[in-house]
């Protein structure tokens, strides 16, 4: 049995690796690097409860510092891993050398940030990851504030809420031709256009931020048809990346993710990838998904192994998204589907897209219908 284990990020996987290791009655060292300062927590809240200021930020934190001292995690928040030799089998940290039996590399993802040349000398450009992100962003979001949101994706409509919420003026702009247009159906869409447009918010579809100007104290939003807008922030929701620079540093298969086999495996036997920063062979495609279910069951699943389990991933996805009083549930991957449906639910507003190929249930967006995401979930085996 492997004696000593050091997992790097002290995130929602990072957590759930080393939280299963015990649970599972591993006896040997646990180290969990973290690069944040802080214990890991949950990110869903930093774009809705967390951000309207609903939610104070110890409920933020996934455990207390007794868990980890009663389970003998070793946690160091604010010690990143610069490196990995994986001759030595040792991480680098600016303190130490680390030794590991077996590494577990849990370092998430990183904001898609806008180009220098867009933004140099411009203040009030805001990105949303980290806890830090959202306690910058945060005093911002006021009454009569004018807030521009770059990305019609989950994050960037969630962001558009809150800000609605505490009064702010809000707009969205989207490059693709429509909101959602990389994760949703147009239905699902539609839906989320026709609620925040009931808000007040405006959205604008198939136009691209060109450039960004400080102009005395707010900013000069530069859009592809020509026009601009005055605003007094920037809130930039265009995607994530995976951060994979340790493990591509370290010689480690990367390509959007870091690869692992079904095992949760890298191309190194000793060293193991899990969540937002994992990519994986899932009915015959590479897969790198983004979602607090997937970051625990894929952690887990890697500690599981690591102490011999030997079993296969196989994904359970599901996610949610609130905006305003919507609560949207997707459980499924919509990839590869040739229609879908809409059925509306038993009250006003809920909704539910299904994705299909052929017969062949593949996902679905539940709209204020929790019912019919337990149901689809079952159906989908989930
Ligand atoms: C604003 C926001 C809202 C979201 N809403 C939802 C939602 O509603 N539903 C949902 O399912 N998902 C949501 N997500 C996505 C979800 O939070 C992520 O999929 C999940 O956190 C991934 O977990 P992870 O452990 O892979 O990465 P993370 O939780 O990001 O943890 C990775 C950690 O590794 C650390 N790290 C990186 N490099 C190093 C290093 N070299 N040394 C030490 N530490 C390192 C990072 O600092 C970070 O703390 C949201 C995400 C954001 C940002």
């Amino acid at each position: 049995m492997a004696e000593r284990i050091v997992i790097v990020g002290a995130g929602q996987a990072g957590l759930a690796a080393a939280a299963k290791l015990r649970q599972e009655k591993f006896e040997g060292a646990i180290t969990l690097l973290g690069a944040e300062g802080v214990l890991p927590y949950q990110r869903p809240p930093l774009s809705k409860a967390y951000l309207l200021g609903k939610l104070e930020a110890e409920r933020l934190s996934l455990r207390t510092s007794d868990f980890y001292q009663q389970q003998q995690i070793d946690i160091r928040p604010n010690l990143p891993a610069l490196s990995i030799d994986r001759t030595a089998k040792t991480v680098a940290t600016r303190d130490e050398c680390l030794r590991y039996d077996h590494l577990i590399l849990a370092t998430g993802s990183r904001p898609i940030r806008l180009p220098a040349r867009m933004t140099d000398g411009v203040d009030g450009i805001f990105y949303l990851r980290s806890k830090a992100d959202a306690d910058s962003l945060r005093p911002f979001l006021r009454n009569g504030v004018r807030i521009l949101v770059v990305g019609g994706g989950y994050v960037g409509l969630e962001v558009a809420a809150a800000s609605r919420q505490v009064g702010a003026a809000v707009t969205v702009v989207e490059m693709a031709p429509r909101i959602l247009n990389r994760v949703a159906a147009e239905p699902t869409a539609s839906y989320f256009r026709n609620l925040h447009r009931s808000q007040g918010v405006e959205i604008r579809e198939g136009i691209g931020l060109t450039g960004l100007k400080a102009h005395g104290a707010a900013v000069l939003a530069a859009l592809e048809d020509g026009s601009s807008l005055s605003i007094d922030a920037v809130v930039v929701g265009i995607g994530v990346q995976p951060d994979t620079a340790l493990a591509r540093e370290a010689g480690l298969e990367a390509d959007g993710g870091i690869v692992v086999d079904g095992f949760g495996r890298t191309s190194d036997p000793s060293i193991w990838a899990a969540g937002d920063c994992a990519t994986f062979l899932h009915d015959g495609e590479m897969t790198r998904l983004e979602s607090v279910p997937h970051a625990i069951d894929q952690a887990e699943h890697v500690s599981r192994n690591i102490l011999g389990a030997a079993i296969s991933y196989r994904p359970r996805p599901w996610f949610w998204s609130d905006q305003y009083a919507t609560k949207l549930q997707i459980a499924g991957l919509n990839r590869g589907y040739d229609r879908t449906t809409v059925t509306p639910g038993a009250t006003e507003g809920s909704m539910t897209v299904s994705y299909l190929d052929g017969d062949r249930l593949l996902a679905v967006d539940c709209l204020n219908d929790a019912r019919s995401f337990m149901q689809a979930k079952r159906r989908l085996g989930l």
